[in-house]
């Protein structure tokens, strides 16, 4: 087999994956949202499909660059992913966990302050916030110019920053669970986590609601520490009375659409 052929077969492996992760993962939280609030996507059949639609636009874009790397992992010893346990200290398995998130964050947080200014926001952003209110299957609803600057992102640490493979696992883990879990209209973690002190420098979905509702706030992914620095950080949101669908498709619902309020909770 040639070699572009089996890159492509790669990227295309890739792609599958990505997008298989994507169906499982927001289809298992919004399954657990109709569990659990049962209404709370009323009204917005039209929305998630059009979610679904550039989320797996997403997949493909996200699948290239990482089918790319992965085959050269695999048959050009490229990249620092190592695969020893004992390649490097056991103390270095969380600190390199810590260290894709925290590099990530940092390009996700200034390239995000960037799609926010306002021609770039309506060529490649405006897709992101057209779910009003966002649902779980938003995750990964972006323009294509927004999901290769996520996309680029793992695919580049991997040749910079030593991690073994079960640690990139998590890391991934960590990034489709809160992708998901941030755009849901609810807080899947216990009060404790996002109320309290962890909740000042972790981001949960209270704090990325408030960024969906007041657009000019609340830019990170994971960790509140540029908003802080940079003086952008809005606070936590709250999921009380937030429109969510047309007026026609709440008439005859309740007040209580069995939703947390922020600091109100866990909910019903
Ligand atoms: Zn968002
Ligand atoms: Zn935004």
């Amino acid at each position: 087999m040639t070699a572009f052929l089996a890159i492509a077969l790669s990227a295309l492996a890739m792609t599958l994956i990505v997008g298989i992760r994507y169906l499982l993962s927001s289809g298992g939280f919004a399954l657990a949202t109709r569990l659990t609030r049962p209404g709370l996507y009323t009204g917005l059949d039209r929305q998630i499909v059009k979610e679904i639609r550039w989320s797996l636009y997403s997949a493909a874009i996200y699948g290239i660059p990482a089918g790319i790397v992965a085959w050269g992992w695999q048959n050009r010893g490229w990249t620092a992913i190592y695969t020893d346990i004992h390649a490097y200290p056991l103390w270095y398995l969380p600190l390199s966990v810590l260290l894709y998130l925290a590099a990530h964050d940092t390009w996700f947080y200034w390239t995000h302050r960037w799609m926010h200014w306002p021609r770039l926001f309506r060529i490649a952003h405006a897709v992101h916030h057209a779910s009003r209110p966002p649902t779980a299957w938003a995750a990964m609803a972006f323009h294509p110019i927004e999901a290769l600057t996520g996309a680029i992102v793992i695919p580049l640490l991997v040749f910079a920053i030593p991690i073994h493979v079960a640690a990139l696992g998590i890391v991934l883990t960590i990034m489709t669970v809160m992708g998901v879990t941030n755009h849901m209209g609810w807080e899947v973690f216990p009060r404790f986590i996002w109320d309290g002190p962890l909740g000042r420098w972790v981001i949960t979905a209270s704090h990325h609601q408030r960024h969906h509702e007041r657009y000019g706030c609340n830019y990170g992914l994971y960790f509140r520490f540029w908003d802080r620095l940079c003086g952008t950080d809005g606070g936590l949101g709250s999921f009380a009375g937030r429109p969510r669908a047309p007026l026609s498709a709440q008439a005859g619902r309740g007040a209580d659409r069995g939703q947390p309020v922020a600091g109100g909770g866990s909910g019903h």
